[in-house]
């Protein structure tokens, strides 16, 4: 099946009784037994549910893998994957990562002995020498949350396997339509499907997708004995989304190529950051990684650029108005955020300084609404400024 079918209909089965053509909710915590241990394959809702599982299906599909498994948030599915770790163990994680991703590796799993490296893992040779006999992973966070700095993942997952390494990426900002790690040899792909994957800012959620049925085992048995599992309406609710996720990200990435050309030529910003810009550093890798399953480039809707002061950042923030002030990103309606004061203040000063993330830093997270009003609203924010 070709991506925009499997969007629509991987993992579903019209219902066998009533034939309705979208899986139902099934809202229930057990299943009855015939016998002491005879069931039929469903035993209880943290281990197995229909909704759930035809959204796990789903979305190891359209990411090119065989097993997926959804939790109750993007963090959930994190704090999942650092579980197939044990104290004295050693990950090397990109320095710019999510800023929750920052806080639970440093605040929680380090307490339990996990020993981590912060690295620019854009930086080839710089993760070559981070690597010691204890590293057991490479975490990649590709484009970076709010930088937009790639890390080569075809290079670094053959760094991973002369290294016995797992390599995990965090896809959440491009979606499988822009990017499929899996297909460039990570062995893990995970996302908060809060953002691109469910894509109407009504629910919070997470994946991780594997192509390998040891490490699906190990990550199944995980899920089931952590338990941080998605309900099944909110697993519904991604299913629905994933439907028009083709749709959506063609123009999430429309309009905030238009937007991103238009504040590059803009005097107020000294930097504009968009892959599919030519003038991106990383232009060329950009070209090579972020490609849709049909083989063309593009990236997804964010958009990050800069302004040389905090109060500056502050005038343009206040005066948007069909860009929401708001964390998150991902959603059909635009978004715009100033991270160093909210996704990102729980990075010390000292990491968002090294990294670059300025007090003058706005990220946008360009919505599908008609680009006119989009670009009126910049507009009349920007004037003055
Ligand atoms: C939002 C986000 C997360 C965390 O996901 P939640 O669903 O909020 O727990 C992880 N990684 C990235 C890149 C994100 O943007």
């Amino acid at each position: 099946m070709k991506f925009a079918t499997a969007a629509i209909h991987a993992g579903q089965e019209k219902d066998a009784k009533t034939g309705a053509v979208i899986p139902p909710i099934f809202q229930n915590s057990t299943y009855a037994q015939s016998g002491p241990g005879e069931h039929t394959g469903y035993e209880y809702g943290r281990t197995q549910n229909p909704t759930r599982e035809a959204m796990e299906k789903n979305i190891a599909e359209l990411e090119s893998g065989t097993h997926g498994f959804a939790f109750s948030s993007g963090l959930a599915a994190i704090s999942t994957v650092s579980q197939l770790f044990k104290a004295g163990d050693h990950i090397i994680s990109t320095e710019n990562v999510y800023g929750g991703t920052y806080r639970f590796f440093t605040q929680i799993m380090e307490k339990f002995g996990l020993k981590f490296s912060w690295i620019d893992t854009s930086d080839l040779q710089a993760i070559a020498d981070a690597i010691t006999p204890a590293t057991k992973m490479i975490f990649v966070e590709t484009p970076t949350n709010p930088m937009l700095v790639l890390s080569d993942l075809t290079a670094i997952a053959r760094m991973c396997r002369e290294n016995n390494l797992l390599l995990a990426v965090d896809n959440t900002f491009l979606s499988p339509y822009f990017q499929r790690p899996l297909e460039f040899g990570a062995d893990i792909v995970l996302h908060s499907t809060t953002k691109y994957l469910n894509g109407h800012s009504d629910v919070i959620g997470g994946i991780i997708v594997v192509k390998s049925d040891t490490l699906a085992e190990k990550i199944g048995f995980l899920q089931n004995a952590v338990g941080a599992v998605p309900g099944p309406f909110d697993a519904w609710l991604v299913l629905r989304s994933l439907k028009t996720l083709p749709l959506r990200m063609k123009a999430h990435a429309k309009n905030a190529y238009k937007i991103a050309e238009f504040l590059q030529e803009h005097p107020a910003f000294h930097t504009v950051s968009y892959p599919d810009l030519p003038s991106h550093p990383q232009h060329a890798l950009a070209m090579k990684q972020h490609l849709t399953p049909e083989g063309h480039f593009g990236s997804s809707g964010m958009v990050t650029c800069i302004v040389d002061s905090f109060e500056k950042a502050q005038n343009i923030l206040r005066k948007l108005r069909v860009f929401t002030l708001a964390e998150s990103l991902g959603g059909v309606e635009s978004l715009v955020c100033h991270p160093a004061s909210m996704t990102h203040a729980s990075v010390p000063v000292e990491m968002r300084a090294k990294i670059g993330l300025s007090d003058g830093l706005i990220r946008f997270s360009v919505g599908v609404e008609d680009i006119d009003d989009l670009m009126q609203d910049i507009d009349q924010a920007l004037k003055g400024v």
